[in-house]
């Protein structure tokens, strides 16, 4: 049986994240609250350092490196923005590392992670098995694997964002939450059930990927396919032993939203409150917005975990446009 990380971690990796980490700010918009009829407290991590609440999880994790694991190093794979929470982590304190990522992935992502200073080695997407790759690295090299949710430091870390959003805001009547692999959801249940026990807490996934909710409704973690969806920080196959464990005892419920709600919800951000999210990032608003349209959310106080805004302006640019 696998030990679940707890709400002491959490303050540990507060902690450790203090005078890294920002603050990033608790932002309240009078047009949502008008037009659904809640008070919204919107958590606004795409102003996090490289642009996603990641960089929590990777610099708690990184940061409990002994000297010997600190040396070596530390490895990831990912495309997305636990890589560039690896690479940044890894420069402010002081050790190597390496990016296993696809050799076609975006030009400006492989850029980006070499910027914070780390190794990118790519591999081939159709030939070649990212773990394998990166294991096989991790043995010659000595280096760490951090995986980018099921880890008890990854989760602790990724839940002080949430710790923040309720010493700021105080309880809350219910709590949303982007959810992919469950790093983010596992670790602000356990500040919301800390801090805001009676606050109902929801993870939100996309429709074509709602893993989560199947693995929630059936009790053991359901495996699917890579989901097509434009929420890409989302596009995870399965929970985690870590994340599911804490998901089914604290999450209220998980549920879903259509890639046309996290555009309505992007141009919501960009229009009213010039907030640049990207597509993942939105889940939690989309979802909230559902909600209190079906009028479940009437005069409630609740919070939003923006959780990123990296996106390609291009791209970004053409759904809105579309
Ligand atoms: C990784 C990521 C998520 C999903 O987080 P999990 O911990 O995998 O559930 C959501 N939003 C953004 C912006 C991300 O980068």
């Amino acid at each position: 049986m696998t030990l679940l990380p707890t709400y002491q971690d959490v303050v540990d990796a507060a902690a450790r994240l203090e005078g890294h980490a920002h603050r990033t700010p608790v932002l309240r918009s009078s047009t949502a609250d008008t037009r659904w009829g809640a008070e919204f407290f919107f958590k606004c991590e795409n102003f996090q350092r490289m642009g996603a609440f990641k960089f929590r999880g990777a610099f708690n994790a990184l940061s409990k490196f002994d000297a010997a694991q600190k040396k070596a190093g530390a490895i990831a794979f990912s495309s997305g923005n636990h890589a560039q929470a690896v690479a940044l982590s890894a420069r402010i304190l002081g050790m190597p590392a390496v990016i296993v990522m696809p050799r076609d992935a975006p030009a400006a992502k492989l850029a980006a992670t070499r910027e914070y200073g780390a190794e990118v080695i790519p591999y081939d997407r159709f030939t070649e098995d990212r773990e394998a790759v990166t294991k096989k690295i991790a043995a010659e090299r000595g280096m760490t694997l951090i995986p980018p949710y099921d880890h008890p430091d990854v989760i602790a870390g990724q839940g002080t964002a949430a710790r923040e959003l309720f010493e700021e805001t105080g309880p809350l009547d219910a709590l949303f939450v982007c959810l992919g692999g469950g790093g983010l959801t596992s670790g602000s249940a356990l500040s919301a059930r800390a801090l805001s026990p009676q606050a109902k807490v929801y993870g939100v996934e996309p429709e074509a990927g709602n893993d989560g909710q199947q693995s929630l409704r059936a009790g053991h973690i359901v495996h699917i396919d890579t989901p097509k969806t434009i929420a890409d920080g989302a596009q995870t196959q399965h929970l985690g032993d870590y994340t599911f464990g804490i998901i089914r005892r604290d999450v209220d419920d998980i549920l879903t939203v259509s890639d046309a709600q996290l555009v309505d919800a992007m141009r919501f951000f960009a229009e009213r409150m010039k907030m640049v999210v990207e597509p993942t990032g939105c889940l939690a608003f989309a979802a909230a917005c559902a909600m209190a349209e079906s009028g479940g959310l009437k005069g409630q106080r609740v919070g939003v975990i923006v959780s990123g805004g990296n996106v390609d302006l291009a791209r970004y640019a053409a759904l809105l446009a579309g």
